[in-house]
This record gives C-alpha cells, sequence and structure tokens, in this order.
C-alpha cells in the first residue's frame, strides 16, 4: 500500500461559548484536515488546528510544512516501512509539530485500515470507552461558577478550571467554583504558565489550607522554566503536571530526570504526533509517572486520534478532550462518539473517521 498524494484543506467550527484561557481566546476550531490517499484507495484522515501562542504554529505554517515539506518526503513510501515513513517525517522539517502530528495520525489510520485493526487495540486495547474532564474558561468568578455548575448539571465530575490572569482573584475564582459544584466534584488547576514558581507555591498552598481539594495544577509556571516547575512541585502536597513545558520526547526526559513534575500532560500537537507520544507515555510509566491525554481546541479527527491513544494504554489515567462537546456542530462522520463527558471507541479500522459532511 504506497502513498500517493496528500491533500489538505481547511475546517472551521464555531464553539458553543468562546474559549479562554491565560494565553489566547477564540470563538471557533479551525483545522488543517490532512487526507492521505493511497494506491489501493484507502484514506488516511489527519488534522491539526493553529494554535500559534502554544505551538507557533499557524494555519498557514501548518499547510506550508506539509505541502512543501512533508509530504514530498512520504510520498512514494509503503505504509508496511512504518519506522522508515516516521523516520523521513520527523527530519523533514524541524518543530512543526502540528504539521507532523496531522500527517502522523492519518499515517496511523492508513496503517490500521492496511492491517485491519483499530488503533486503540493496536496500542493495547485497556478499555473501549474514557471520561473526560471539561473547561471552565477564565472569566468572572461568578461567571465561572455559572458555568461550573452547568457543566455539573449535564454530568460531568471532573473540571478543568482555568486559572492564572490574576493569583489574587484566581483564589476567589477556584473558591466560587468549588462552592458552586460541591466536594464530590473533581477540581484540577490550569494555570496556562500565568504564575512565576514563588507566587504558584503560595496561591497553591493558599488552596490547600482554603480545603479546595485539588486534584492537580497544571503548568503554574512559564514553559522554558523547568527549575521553577521543580520548585513549585518540590513545595507543594498538590500534585503539580507539565503541560507546556513538554512538547516532545527529550522534554519528557528531562522533566522525569530531575522529578520536576508528578504528572505528565501528553499532547499530539506539541509531540508531533502518536508515534512520540507512545515515546513519552512509555518514559513516563518507567518512571512511575501517569499521564493525561489532552488536546487543543481541534476536530474531532485530533480527538479521536487521542481517544484511541488514551483507551490503549493504562498508565494514561486521565484525559482532558472536551473539544468536541465545546463545539456548537460535529462536521465529521465516524470516530470518538461523544455524549457528554463519555467517549466511545468505534470498533472501525484505524481512526475510524468515516468522512467529512
Ligand atoms: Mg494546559
Amino acid at each position: 500500500m504506497k502513498i500517493t498524494h496528500v491533500e489538505t484543506m481547511l475546517l472551521t467550527t464555531p464553539l458553543k461559548k468562546p474559549f479562554k484561557t491565560a494565553l489566547r481566546q477564540t470563538s471557533v476550531s479551525e483545522s488543517i484536515i490532512v487526507k492521505i490517499h493511497s494506491d489501493d484507495g484507502q484514506i488516511g484522515f489527519g488534522g491539526a488546528p493553529p494554535t500559534a501562542v502554544i505551538t507557533g504554529d499557524t494555519l498557514n505554517s501548518i499547510k506550508g510544512a506539509i505541502e512543501n515539506f512533508i509530504s514530498p518526503a512520504i510520498i512514494g513510501m509503503d505504509i508496511e516501512e512504518f519506522e522508515a515513513i516516521m523516520k523521513r517525517l520527523h527530519s523533514s522539517i524541524y518543530r512543526n509539530t502540528s504539521a507532523k502530528a496531522a500527517i502522523d495520525m492519518a499515517l496511523y489510520d492508513l496503517y490500521g485500515k492496511h492491517f485491519k485493526i483499530p488503533l486503540y487495540k493496536l496500542f493495547g486495547g485497556a478499555r473501549k470507552e474514557i471520561v473526560s474532564d471539561i473547561t471552565v474558561s477564565v472569566n468572572s468568578p461568578e461567571e465561572m461558577a455559572r458555568d461550573a455548575a452547568e457543566y455539573v448539571r449535564s454530568g460531568y465530575t471532573t473540571l478543568k478550571t482555568k486559572v492564572g490572569v490574576d493569583s489574587q482573584l484566581d483564589i476567589i475564582r477556584v473558591k466560587k467554583v468549588r462552592e458552586a459544584v460541591g466536594n464530590d466534584i473533581k477540581l484540577r488547576l490550569d494555570a496556562n504558565q500565568g504564575w512565576i514558581a514563588k507566587e504558584a507555591v503560595r496561591t497553591i498552598k493558599k488552596l490547600e489550607d482554603m480545603g479546595m481539594n485539588i486534584e492537580l495544577v497544571e503548568q503554574p509556571v512559564k514553559a522554558f522554566d523547568i527549575e521553577g516547575l521543580k520548585y513549585v512541585t518540590d513545595h507543594v502536597d498538590t500534585p503539580i503536571m507539565a503541560d507546556e513545558a513538554l512538547f516532545m520526547p527529550e522534554d519528557g526526559f528531562r522533566i522525569l530526570k530531575m522529578r520536576a513534575a508528578d504528572i505528565l500532560n501528553i499532547k499530539l500537537m506539541k509531540c508531533g504526533g502518536l508515534h512520540n507520544a507512545l515515546k513519552i507515555n512509555a518514559m513516563a510509566e518507567s518512571c512511575g509517572v501517569e499521564c493525561m491525554l489532552g488536546s487543543m481546541i481541534e476536530s474531532k479527527i485530533g480527538i479521536t486520534a487521542a481517544a484511541h491513544l488514551a483507551c490503549g494504554k493504562l498508565n494514561i489515567t486521565r484525559v482532558d478532550l472536551d473539544a468536541v462537546d465545546l463545539m456548537a456542530e460535529d462536521p465529521i462522520y465516524g470516530g470518538v462518539q461523544v455524549t457528554g463527558s463519555k467517549h466511545a471507541i468505534p470498533d472501525a479500522y484505524g481512526l475510524g473517521i468515516e468522512g467529512l459532511k
């Protein structure tokens, strides 16, 4: 099964409500969708969103990397020489992890179709269904409390509350959200690099003293500040998770070696796809560190790829794949079946994506 050509197109889907973090705000989900065609008529689907403030990747840079660098490197190769294709993909251009992730998942899709296996089974088949948290965007404490209560009413049991804009106000945000949802709901916080190390320690300790019962705090400090991340991890009881500090497997190695975080948040768009995500998870598991599988605001194709990986591996104990439920419409046939917080994997081969509406 040889790769014959690669198609790209833009897919834009409105969100139900603007998505706001300490880094950015968006009211649509945009993705470059990839279709890799093979000589026996199969299509592998992939997708990548532009998250310029996180990955540095834009719609034009994703499209340009795929069309000018990655596609010429892999066209004509046989899907059975999978390791060789991955090597070509990752040496075709520096960084550009979103473009690489879109191609990587489309290649895995073709591989699963060729060998007639759903990807979650290829990855280990740990489960068929996962439960995601949902993001409470950073807004006024009152609006966040209202949003949180509404998500709990609709069946969510874990909320990811965005903070990191102003640490004094962040404490009030968390307090209002906790009061609105009660003590049985799991609360994880994501500061999106918004604090400095000592401020993070002070804020997290205060939340601990207030009995806010926070499950974990994600990326309290700047992405580059690994020493700061370790300082926070070492000085609070609450588990600390690395997100923007972790892109490639080598970042994972450094964080694990330094014990700079308690949990790793793997995202396909940061590490360049499933092939590298598997490496990060294997390293983490070897060090006794659990992983979360997260996503950007991206198409259901990317969410489906992430869900397959999360369903494959026992060491991926948490998922943050709420993007599909945040969208006002679903323009894709097949893939992960989302019912509120529940994400069920179809038993079709590969990703199980059938096409675009
Ligand atoms: Mg995050």
